[in-house]
């Protein structure tokens, strides 16, 4: 804002390099994820911190579609799953 403000025409510096988001490290929901993750079951998720289940190392979200989504898309997937496979 202040570069446009002062009519500062010169090139801008690079942006700092940045890292992916990750859950903290003491995070409690690491061990849920990775519990999910190993019972292979299809996951409803949520948006929150918890969205970054969906990345690695854990991947272990199905869905994600909206703050409250995951309650009535894990019950719908309920009717869709074939006999055998779980969700979460
Ligand atoms: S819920 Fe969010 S803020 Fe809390 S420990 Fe986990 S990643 Fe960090």
């Amino acid at each position: 804002m202040r570069r446009i403000v002062e009519r500062d025409l010169s090139p801008e510096s690079k942006p700092i390099p940045g890292k992916p988001p990750e859950l903290c490290p003491g995070c409690p929901h690491r061990s849920v994820f990775i519990a999910l993750r190993n019972l292979d079951c299809y996951v409803a998720g949520d948006i929150g911190c918890y969205s970054l289940g969906v990345l690695l190392p854990f991947e272990a979200m199905d869905s994600l579609v909206c703050m409250g989504a995951a309650i009535g898309v894990g019950l719908g997937m309920r009717h869709v799953l074939p006999p055998g496979k779980h969700g979460a």
